[in-house]
């Protein structure tokens, strides 16, 4: 069926271009005027519309997510720039999604610490043992030589 000198599957062609503003001026029009007569065309439209609005958003979120990521991260490390460090301030303490992400990030820095902390720990445990058990090799093996020796002596 022609619609505004346009079928539907010409039309339903368009439709990424028309919500993008993409096509010529002429086809951008055809494609308005069809969609304006054509409900079929026009819920395909309406839900691309939709599902677009529904990514920017979900983009939105992301975005908003690693910024809040990023300055939490800044702020811990002692790396806000001056003008912003009032701000974040004030975002740790009464934004919820900072103030969560703060503790979370807290925590883990916390948590490496505590893992750091112990490997150095069984590190230097290992260090003493080895060093111990070089010295029971060492009377293991030579011993007798200084006993013998030093009842000789
Ligand atoms: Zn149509």
């Amino acid at each position: 069926m022609l619609k505004g000198y346009l079928s539907c599957a010409q039309a339903q062609n368009n439709l990424i271009g028309f919500i993008h503003y993409d096509l010529e001026r002429k086809t951008m029009k055809k494609t308005a005027i069809h969609l304006r007569n054509c409900p079929i065309c026009m819920e395909k439209y309406s839900s691309l519309q939709r599902r677009k609005k529904e990514l920017r958003e979900k983009l939105y979120e992301i975005q908003n997510k690693l910024k809040i990521e990023n300055d939490v991260s800044c702020y811990i490390d002692c790396e806000t720039e001056k003008e912003n460090l009032f701000l974040i301030n004030e975002l740790i303490k009464w934004d919820e999604k900072y103030k969560k992400e703060y503790k979370e990030q807290l925590n883990l820095k916390n948590f490496m610490q505590y893992c750091k902390l112990k490997v150095r720990e069984n590190l230097i445990k290992e260090n003493i043992k080895n060093k111990s058990m070089v010295k029971k090799d060492f009377k293991g093996l030579f011993g007798d030589f200084f006993n013998n020796n030093a009842m000789r002596v």
